[in-house]
């Protein structure tokens, strides 16, 4: 039963030069198109499950006014919620008042997660991102003030021409914030955006690597239980759990991906083709084979890494039959205890080249 579910508004009021998600520039008229699809394509899918997680991603969903706010919550009242439901919200330090934060709690809003990027002025001039510290710190004050204080906040590493020490710097703002939870983030730079069209050269690998390291290590107070998440105890974030153990979700809105009943999708990236109705842009129904892979390359990227019982429970093969990972074990890639199976952190740098490794071990 799907227990999980993402709503993505797309809109942002300013264009970051290496954003790669699915966004468009927020305009009202749109908006209010916009919920309206939305609210159709829900009513079209959602089967009435009682949700644990449910994460209202962007784009900017702060960006949007009371008054949208207050209709998109209308829209989501339909999901029924159990009781412990983990509801995220993403917003940006330039968009959000607190008038929005106590709509927020109003909805049942019990999670944010802040883009706060980077602390230097000239990365975020070169982003096209604006920032002030001190709302930083006004805003994060009163989330608490207020009880909401399950809060994360995005870092990312890793801009072309920054250094080590201003990464430090970063992370030891977000320290000072004394919030439960920080997500990392190296930048890639992807096709298509501004930084890429630039012909802006991507940092050094050793320097991403020992930028990554010094993280690691200046967050050595957090449990480091994702390859790029760190959290105090208790706050995990119980919604990107479910993608990391393979559990299934609805996705709904703008290029939004989910997978239901064995099948992966994602949702058109084109406004126009959305506002229309045509909302999913392709289907990937998987085969056994396809979900032991994605058993195996979403549960590695965690602490805990692979439950060889569960495995077998659902599969009804043992994981040392369907991959021999023998000799990844004995190189230290991999380690195991009596259940799990997983990536030691002091090779999660190297995630990617180990579940390789593994999947290509697969006993035919
Ligand atoms: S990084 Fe965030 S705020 Fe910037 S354009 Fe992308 S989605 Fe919008």
């Amino acid at each position: 039963m799907v227990k999980n579910c993402y709503v993505h508004i797309p809109f942002c009021k300013q264009i970051c030069s290496y954003c790669d998600f699915c966004k468009v520039f927020y305009d009202t008229g749109y908006v209010s198109s916009y919920l309206n699809s939305l609210e159709q394509e829900i009513k079209k899918n959602y089967k009435g499950e009682v949700l644990d997680t449910l994460y209202i991603g962007g784009g900017t969903p702060s960006s949007l006014s009371l008054a949208e706010l207050e209709r998109l919550f209308s829209i989501l009242s339909v999901f029924k919620r159990s009781s412990s439901c983990e509801v995220t919200i993403e917003a940006n330090f330039d968009s959000i008042t607190k008038e929005k934060l106590n709509l927020f709690q109003l909805f049942g809003v019990n999670r944010i997660s802040f883009g706060l990027e980077t602390t230097h002025q000239w990365i975020l001039d070169k982003m096209g991102r604006q920032l002030d510290l001190d709302d930083v710190v006004n805003t994060i004050s009163y989330c608490k003030e207020i009880g909401l204080s399950n809060i994360n906040v995005d870092l990312m590493y890793a801009f072309p021409g920054e250094t080590v020490e201003e990464v430090v710097e970063d992370v030891s703002f977000i320290q000072s914030l004394d919030i439960p939870h920080i997500s990392t983030y190296s930048l890639i730079l992807e096709e298509h955006t501004k930084l890429y069209l630039d012909k802006v050269p991507s940092i050094l690998e050793e320097e991403d690597a020992k930028m990554y390291e010094v993280i690691c290590s200046e967050l050595s107070n957090f449990c480091h239980y994702e390859i790029s998440n760190f959290a105090k105890d208790g706050y995990f974030s119980s919604h990107n759990l479910c993608y990391w153990r393979n559990r299934e979700y609805y996705g709904f809105g703008l290029g939004a991906s989910g997978y239901l009943d064995d099948v992966r999708y994602s949702n058109t990236r084109s406004m126009t083709h959305y506002l229309q109705g045509n909302v999913r842009y392709e289907e990937e129904k998987l085969g056994l084979r396809d979900k032991m892979e994605y058993e195996v390359i979403l549960n590695l990227r965690t602490k805990w890494g692979i439950s060889k019982s569960q495995f077998f429970s659902c599969y009804h093969k043992s994981l040392n039959e369907v991959y021999d990972y023998s000799s990844l074990v004995k190189d230290g890639y991999l380690k195991e205890d009596e259940d799990f199976l997983f990536i030691p952190e002091e090779y999660w740098y190297l995630s990617n080249e180990v579940i390789v490794r593994l999947l290509e071990e697969e006993v035919v």
